[in-house]
This record gives C-alpha cells, sequence and structure tokens, in this order.
C-alpha cells in the first residue's frame, strides 16, 4: 500500500523493533477505512491507539505515575522479576507509598557492566513518559550477586536525564 510521504515520516520514529508491526497496524487501518494511500490522520489514530502507554482515562482523571524498574543484567539470568512485580502489586517495601493510580511501565535490565544500556533506553523511555526509576534490590544488595558498583554512576545517569531515583524494590 502507498504511504504519503508525512505518514512515512512519522513512521519513521517508531523506534525499529516494532515499527513492521506499526506498519501492518496502520495498513490494516487505512484497508478499513477504505483508503488507497496511508495518510497522516491514520497513522496519528493508530499510534494513540495501540502505541501510546497513555490508557483512556474519564474526563478530569489523573494521569498514572509511570514507574520503571531497571535490574542487573547477570542477575536476571536467574531471576524473572517475581519479588520486584509482588512488591508492586501489593505496594510494599520500596512501593510502599504508592497510591493505585501507579503503573509500572517499564523493566529492562542495565545491559551489563557498567549500566551500558541505562541512558539509551532512559532515553526511550522519556518519549512515553516516565516519572520515577526504581533501581532494583538486586543491584544494591547481596543475593545472587554482589551489589552493584556502579550504582552511584547509574543513579547518576539518570538523574541527569531529569527521572527521579528511588534505590530498591524489595528490600
Ligand atoms: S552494572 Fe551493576 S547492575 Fe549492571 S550487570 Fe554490572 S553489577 Fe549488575
Amino acid at each position: 500500500m502507498n504511504w504519503h510521504p508525512e505518514a512515512e515520516k512519522i513512521l519513521a520514529k517508531v523506534p525499529p523493533f516494532v515499527r513492521r508491526m506499526a506498519r501492518m497496524a496502520v495498513e490494516k487501518e487505512a484497508r478499513r477505512k477504505g483508503l488507497t494511500e496511508v495518510d497522516v490522520a491514520t497513522v496519528l489514530e493508530v499510534k494513540e491507539k495501540y502505541f501510546s502507554l497513555d490508557k483512556e482515562r474519564k474526563a478530569g482523571e489523573p494521569p498514572p505515575l509511570r514507574i520503571v524498574v531497571v535490574r542487573c543484567e547477570t542477575v536476571s539470568e536467574v531471576c524473572p522479576g517475581i519479588a520486584c512485580f509482588k512488591a508492586f502489586n501489593s505496594r510494599k517495601l520500596q512501593f510502599a507509598g504508592y497510591g493505585p493510580n501507579t503503573e509500572i511501565v517499564g523493566f529492562f535490565t542495565c545491559g551489563g557492566c557498567s549500566g551500558r544500556r541505562v541512558a539509551r533506553l532512559v532515553e526511550r523511555l522519556k518519549e512515553h513518559g516516565v516519572d520515577v526509576i526504581h533501581l532494583s534490590s538486586c543491584m544494591l544488595t547481596e543475593g545472587d550477586c554482589a551489589p552493584c558498583p556502579f550504582v552511584e554512576q547509574i543513579k547518576k545517569t539518570v538523574e541527569q536525564k531529569g527521572i527521579k531515583v528511588v534505590e530498591g524494590t524489595h528490600h
């Protein structure tokens, strides 16, 4: 299907790993509307519907507080993240202060020493909105691995991008 050049420009900004899926979703919607060429309006509609982190909210309802957890790449080999999610879902330990209108919108590993992918992924998260980044407890405590020796550096990387850091998730 043909794409209007302006519509292609919007698609080009979609992260590469979901771009093919985004293209298919837009073209499906364009066909449903009976279009022969993908226009800007259709791209924006699909973007809002499927690829925005914004949930549909009732008028006047405040946006959720958005939380992301970053954890140790090495520990991720042995830990699926259960304790982090359990603590969040029950609003306990380092998540105790959050109300019901709070969401975990991201959960990623640091990329290996010395936090190789943190800056890049935080930049990507900012495009979608993130309020607080928690450093997982595995980075801070003795467990499957020693505490992260780069934790101050990682913390500074996040804070320099204007995002609040909380140390810990479930300890
Ligand atoms: S930088 Fe820290 S959190 Fe990341 S793999 Fe190394 S020790 Fe783990």
